[in-house]
């Protein structure tokens, strides 16, 4: 799988929670109508300036091997480090909200919305990393389609920044895929414009590879444990 993807508004589409979440307000609690109206608010403003693209790349182990590799700066051991030797299938891929969204939640700030402008901050980057779901879903669904993927695969994402994976790694990363394509440009800290994007790798592998424990040294630093809700959901499917 590899070209250019467009995305569907329902590709996008945040969790209202999530978005929430990013604001501090933890799930199910009853918000006020007013929060309500600023959570619609910031949705329609999203919706009516984003324009998702993706770009996929596929990418052999040792291929990869080079691109993770990076600038020699990622953690000693690492989950993608111990997950993609065995991976069956890789693939790089960015995904982007594109400008549009950035400079509304600019002109949200400039013009002292702020409370506007941060739920429309908080919605666009749930709905980034919901594009990136989207992406590995869309893998998964050409593998399973193809017979490469069976019901014992496990499709994963993982990206430059996390868990390990140094985000100078993004140099590689984009070098290699180039989504400068869609629109897509790395910075000198190697923060990605437009700001509201998502790369990495989506790894297909045996279910149980991906079902590493938090037991890397980096992990008692992490806040979020977000890997655990998302190998519960892989390993529950
Ligand atoms: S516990 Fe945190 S740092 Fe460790 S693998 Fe999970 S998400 Fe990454």
């Amino acid at each position: 799988m590899t070209g250019v993807l467009t995305l569907s508004a329902a590709d996008i589409h945040p969790d209202r929670e999530a978005a929430l979440g990013y604001q501090g307000i933890a799930p199910g609690t009853a918000v006020p109508q007013h929060i309500d109206d600023l959570y619609d608010t910031a949705l329609e403003l999203l919706l009516h300036t984003v324009e998702p693209m993706a770009v996929v790349s596929e990418i052999s182990r040792e291929e990869f091997a080079a691109v993770y590799e990076g600038a020699g700066r990622n953690d000693p051991v690492t989950p993608v480090g111990d997950i993609f030797p065995h991976a069956d299938y890789l693939a790089l891929f960015a995904v982007t909200l594109g400008e549009h969204v950035s400079e509304a939640i600019g002109r949200c700030f400039t013009s002292n919305e702020f409370a506007t402008g941060s739920m429309l901050d908080a919605a666009a980057s749930v709905a980034a990393d919901t594009a990136a779901d989207a992406i590995e879903r869309r893998v998964a669904a050409v593998l399973q389609a193809d017979g490469r993927a069976t019901p014992d695969t496990g499709v994963l994402r993982y990206s430059p920044g996390y868990c390990g994976w140094h985000v100078s790694g993004q140099r590689k990363l984009f070098d290699y895929l180039r989504p400068e394509r869609i629109g897509l440009q790395l910075g000198a800290s190697y923060l990605m414009q437009p700001l509201k994007s998502v790369s990495g790798v989506v790894i297909a592998a045996p279910k149980k590879v991906h079902g590493f424990a938090p037991s890397y040294e980096f992990c008692r630093r992490c806040e979020t444990r977000s890997c655990r809700e998302r190998i519960r959901a892989l390993l529950a499917r």
